[in-house]
């Protein structure tokens, strides 16, 4: 893989492990949406990569649009987000895939999960390419690539400070790069 960026610690999950998750979760999304017309949620910016990956790799008709979030305060556990941008369609009676980068607290996905709920969609299901070990929540995720560790991590769509999205793999970032 070469060398890597002086920020980066170690390699998490490698770009051939990704692809393979990602196609894996795309045939077994397929599968469970066969005759129906899904509609992709994905989440700005960090679930890009991954939302553009994963949907090419699907066999079954879908629309794509994107939600773009902002926390207030993200050290805080109230788990208040605010809609920056919302989806360009009504979504009642759609069938709906939330597609998240990262599951860390859960705050973001529970929230969300609650608000497109509200919609009336025909059916709401979630997916995600990392859940931290330490995510607590109580929606439950349908489509999940890889449990990491509860460290931050960049890379695949992924970013710190909006660095480091476009790397391909999926990597933890030296901590002495955002505490200085
Ligand atoms: P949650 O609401 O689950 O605590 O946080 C979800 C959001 O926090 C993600 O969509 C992402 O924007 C951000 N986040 C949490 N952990 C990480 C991480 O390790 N790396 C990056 N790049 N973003 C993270």
């Amino acid at each position: 893989m070469g060398e890597l960026p002086s920020d980066i610690k170690r390699v998490l999950i490698a770009p051939e492990e990704i692809q393979k998750r990602v196609q894996e979760l795309a045939d077994q999304i397929s599968k469970d949406y066969r005759g129906k017309r899904l509609y992709m949620v994905g989440i700005l910016k960090g679930a890009f990569i991954f939302m553009a990956d994963l949907t090419r790799a699907l066999s079954i008709p879908h629309v794509v649009d994107f939600m773009a979030l902002s926390s207030y305060g993200k050290t805080t556990e109230s788990g208040a987000v605010r809609i920056l941008m919302d989806l360009r369609e009504p979504i009642e009676d759609q069938h709906v895939l939330i597609v998240e980068d990262i599951v860390d607290t859960g705050h973001t996905l529970s929230y969300l999960h609650r608000v497109l709920k509200g919609r009336s969609p025909a059916s709401l299901r979630t997916c995600a390419l990392v859940r931290k070990i330490r995510a607590q929540t109580d929606v439950p995720l349908d489509y999940l690539g890889f449990d990491i560790p509860d460290v931050w991590v960049v890379g695949y769509g992924l970013d710190f400070a909006d660095r480091f999205r476009t790397l391909p793999y999926v990597a933890e970032l030296k901590p002495e790069a955002y505490t200085r």
